[in-house]
């Protein structure tokens, strides 16, 4: 169905109050794109393309002028209730009124934006109406500034005596993310680069600055900048422009005059010689916990030939393996892997680049010693680069990846539309033109004459990076007692603001702790809010056209797409029975395998090889079932790949090369493994209740037990044991990579031995291409397997690791996709997630998130919470799950439990995606047959289906549980009766 859209208008014509500014053609995302300004000020860009995944955005320069949080505790705030929808989280409420495929608000260093997309037209308009309202009508109260900007509370809220807190949702989040390395990398850059400037503030809020934001600050802050003169709207997609303005102009233009406000940031005064700055971070591994990163301010981000040529650059010497700023400085062994921030960094207003290590050692003269060994290493390489001259070949190459990011069209990660907004934002917010970060042919083509006629590149490395005295060198590591100083700190600063509180005072903490209480215990009714309703639910999946065939033991697929010129190629061989020892070996198999050698190229130059001619490559080891039962399994490893179509062949090639002739090397294979050990070992931390939810799942399983070892705590401790050695073995490195080699080498020849399932998805004239290098590598006829991991056994288990929270689960094996209370399942997981769970562990617990998952798939139900203070609270809360559905539930809650459920039905795709879905779904069974009929049975879900398949199912005897703590739980979950094996990460 196409709604009746009116043509797009030309320069110089009004829409109402807008006028047209410019009308510009986009070749490269077949769009165009059309610029307009209200009377009063306010920007819109409108991006027309034939997309039914429709954006809106409005985006707001928030320059903050110190560290109090402002513009992050605002951005909370917008979301707490509005005019329209005095709700108390309106966001959180319309997520299951919605079909939306994003919904978010972000607050960046100097901006803050409110951007969703939905594939329904009604859904969109809904959503616009509520966006709206909370960014230029909240209601800004008081107990919302108090309950997540910052407050005082007594430890027991209504007795004055007891101790003095300060609490509050953003000062805890700022806590909390000032204890991770990443971000206080993040915030130490801006203030080491531009100390002058908004950036040297923390924009989120410096825990120690929180308390000093008044709830007046606040509110002049929103009249200042949430404004239309100071507005950045956006709208993207197959849609009515006019419609969209309008809309705009009833709901909001019609309450506002024109207002000044000087949002500018001026020039950062250069440094006269290059500076150092050492800044710490909680944490206690001072083995590998320190990072060093040179930074180098460069010229104005908004100009776009230096933005295209520093991209291009940065690509040059840091893009692959093999280039040549990479290289020396993984091989030297001074850090595991590239620091954070690495690259060019256009997030300032001068721009930036970066480049340096992570993984160092981080105390006393050694950590110093290698700070000044990466600084030397860098500076030295680059003047090596610049008196040497680079390879035109890896130029040519990296100017190839920039020709694909710009004709690749995918919603893979996030909806292209949203890429859209921000490639456009970040010149336009900055002052510059808005359709060079659409369209840079212009660009280009002069890059291109420059290439021509002389270096490019290399006087850039000189003038900019080698001859630049405004460069920093930030030194980052873990200080174990820092934790401890920080709690000290803020019983000073408590101790200091309420030295002078009186009785009058404190009784007025008391009240108010009330009276925040009072609120969020008050019903609120969210049929205030607009929404959909089950007849929006799309009976119907996805059908793209593809044709298959046979080409010796392979299943070909090939997908026609308006690719956008790339090809994609996907090749899943099912495995033969894999012996055991081979199991855990695997994901490491495909880790290593598109990062080292093969057919005789070394993995530098197989790295160059992959850089020149495909846009990426790719291998990983998944565990599936039938959509009749969860413990028939079948393992296989894909490897996937894609390249502009003109390449189409070398791409073959290149994976022909990797499945069939790998080549591992003992030295850049311990390189490998410690780069996916310090990654895996900083997720931990961040991602802690899916390693929970896995090693919960393992018990009861059989595919999750598979997927515990491939990338659960399990996998953890098997690529620990290699790396690190067991107790008193850790010098047998050499042997235990000697044994990995070997296992590696059997792997090659079983996978060869498997059963090929290959999908090629391209422009219609490019289909065709020739896939036999690939198919005929596959000769062998051994069966396809069908593994029976062993079940772990089913007794709580708890990991014990570096953090001050919880990350709690529960989970349960239930019943195969076909099974008919299956859907019913699916439903009670949104339920539970968006009526119970959030309330009782985020609300009430104080954690940073909770919810329950059903894969629908694997038949694995599960429950976690995320940074949770709790553990025996949160289990309660799991097991009081079944009485909650006894309560007051009805029609509402279930319509968007059910239409939260259909959301994970419908992905959003894009030609990259959609064809090798239907294949790959088709081939084990998922037909378009299978997934309707269960949309179907969703649909006429009831309450006491939920009741039903909750006591059939969820039942205590049949959960298994696990945690990730950063101390024994036993003590406390006494009561509940868990008796747990506890082990250390
Ligand atoms: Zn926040």
């Amino acid at each position: 169905m196409t709604a009746t859209k009116s043509p797009l208008p030309g320069v110089g014509e009004t829409l109402g109050r807008y006028t047209v500014e410019r009308v510009e053609t986009l070749p490269e995302m077949s769009g165009q794109l059309v610029l307009l300004r209200h009377e009063n000020g306010a920007r819109h860009a409108h991006v027309a393309r034939e997309d039914d995944n429709l954006v809106f955005g409005v985006t707001f320069p928030t320059v903050p002028k110190d560290s109090t949080g402002v513009a992050h505790i605002l951005e909370h705030n917008v979301l707490m209730g509005s005019q329209k929808y005095p709700v108390p989280d309106p966001f959180f409420s319309m997520i299951p009124r919605s079909l939306n495929t994003f919904m978010n608000a972000m607050t960046a260093g100097d901006w803050t934006t409110y951007p969703f997309s939905t594939r329904n037209v009604q859904d969109y308009f809904n959503l616009l109406s509520v966006y709206l309202d909370a960014t230029f009508f909240p209601l800004l109260r008081y107990e919302s500034f108090r309950q997540d900007g910052h407050r005082f509370e007594f430890e027991t809220p209504d007795d004055p005596t007891s101790t003095l807190k300060l609490q509050g949702v953003v000062y805890n989040e700022m806590k909390g993310a000032m204890a991770s390395p990443g971000s206080v990398m993040w915030r130490s850059f801006g203030k080491a680069l531009y100390p002058d400037l908004t950036y040297a503030n923390n924009s989120g809020g410096s825990p120690e600055n929180i308390p000093e934001l008044t709830y007046e600050d606040l509110r002049a802050f929103h009249a200042a900048h949430y404004h239309p003169s100071n507005a950045y709207f956006y709208s993207y997609g197959n849609q009515d422009l006019g419609r969209v303005l309008d809309a705009i102009e009833e709901h909001v233009m019609t309450r506002f005059q024109k207002q000044e406000l000087d949002v500018s940031i001026p020039d950062q005064p250069s440094f006269s010689e290059p500076r150092r700055v050492d800044v710490s971070y909680p944490g206690s591994d001072t083995e590998r916990g320190g990072q060093v990163l040179l930074g180098w301010k460069l010229g104005y981000a908004s100009d776009p030939d230096a933005s295209l040529r520093w991209n291009v650059l940065s690509d040059v010497l840091l893009g692959n393996a093999g280039a040549p700023l990479t290289r020396p400085l993984i091989e030297s062994g001074l850090g595991a892997q590239l620091a954070d921030l690495t690259g060019y960094r256009d997030d300032f207003r001068e721009a930036a680049f970066a480049v340096g290590l992570k993984g160092l050692p981080a105390s006393g003269e050694e950590s110093d010693g290698k700070a000044d060994a990466v600084q030397e290493l860098v500076l030295s390489t680059l003047r090596q680069i610049a008196e040497e001259g680079i390879d035109p070949a890896l130029i040519e190459a990296s100017l190839h990846q920039f020709e694909i990011s710009q004709k690749e069209v995918s919603n893979a990660g996030y909806p292209y539309g949203l890429g859209v907004m921000f490639r456009l934002l970040g010149p336009w917010l900055s002052g510059g033109d808005p359709v060079t970060g659409l369209r840079l042919d212009a660009e280009l083509g002069r890059l291109r004459d420059d290439l021509k006629r002389g270096r490019v590149f290399e006087p850039m490395i000189e003038k900019w990076l080698l001859q630049n005295p405004h460069r920093v060198t930030l030194v980052v590591r873990p200080d174990p007692a820092l934790a401890e100083r920080t709690e000290q700190a803020e019983r000073e600063l408590v101790e200091r603001l309420s030295k002078d509180f009186t009785d009058e005072d404190r009784a007025r903490i008391v009240r108010e702790s009330l009276n925040l209480k009072n609120l969020q215990g008050q019903e609120s009714d969210p049929n205030v809010l607009p929404t959909l309703t089950l007849a929006d639910v799309p009976a119907q999946v996805p059908r793209p056209a593809y044709e298959t065939e046979r080409s010796g033991r392979a299943l070909v697929g090939r997908v026609p797409q308006p690719t956008g010129g790339l090809t994609y190629l996907d090749v899943k061989v099912r495995l033969p029975e894999l012996p055991r020892d081979l199991l855990p070996v695997l994901p490491l198999y495909t880790f290593a395998v598109t990062r080292s050698g093969a057919a005789g190229q070394d993995y530098v130059s197989l790295a160059r090889r992959i850089e020149a001619v495909t846009g990426g490559i790719g291998a990983s080891a998944g565990v599936g079932n039938g959509p009749d039962t969860v413990d028939d399994l079948r393992l296989s490893v894909s490897f996937s790949g894609k390249a502009l179509a003109r390449n189409a062949g070398e791409l073959v090639a290149v994976l022909r090369d990797v499945i069939a002739a790998p080549e591992f090397d003992r030295e850049r294979l311990r390189q490998l493994l410690e780069q996916r050990l310090a990654g895996m070992k900083a997720s931990v931390v961040s991602a802690g209740n899916a390693y929970a939810e896995r090693l919960a799942s393992a018990q009861v399983s059989p595919g999750a037990a598979l997927g515990e070892q491939f990338s659960g705590l399990t996998a953890l401790a098997t690529l620990k044991a290699i790396v690190e050695g067991a107790e008193g073995q850790a010098d047998d490195l050499e042997g235990r990579l000697d044994a990995l080699l070997a296992q590696f080498g059997r792997l090659t020849t079983l996978i060869t031995q498997g059963e090929p399932l290959v999908c090629l998805t391209a422009l219609p004239e490019d289909v065709g291409l020739d896939l036999t290098p690939v198919t005929t590598l596959f000769q062998g006829d051994a069966p396809v397997g069908h593994p029976r991991p062993q079940l772990a056994a089913q007794v709580p288990q708890a990991r014990t690791t570096d953090s001050p929270v919880a990350f709690n689960a529960v989970a349960f094996s239930t019943v195969p996709y076909t099974h008919a209370d299956s859907p019913a399942l699916l439903v009670l997981s949104r339920l539970l997630r968006s009526e119970y769970l959030l309330a009782e562990i985020r609300e009430k617990g104080g954690a940073y998130g909770g919810g329950a998952s059903f894969d629908a798939r694997s038949g694995v139900f599960a429950m976690s919470s995320y940074r949770d203070p709790n553990i025996a609270r949160t289990y309660g809360v799991f097991r009081d799950a079944r009485q909650f559905l006894d309560t007051d539930l009805g029609e509402r809650e279930l319509t968007e439990a059910i239409l939260g459920a259909s959301k994970t039905l419908d992905p959003l795709t894009s030609p990259d995606t959609v064809g090798r879905l239907r294949f790959y779904g088709d081939q084990s069974g998922f037909t378009p047959e299978v997934q309707e009929a269960y949309k179907a049975r969703l649909l006429s879900v009831t309450l006491d289906d939920l009741r039903r398949v909750m006591d059939t199912h969820l039942t205590p005897e049949r959960a298994a549980y696990a945690l990730v703590a950063g101390k024994d739980p036993s003590e406390d979950t006494a009561e509940l009766g868990l008796k747990w094996d506890v082990q250390g990460i």
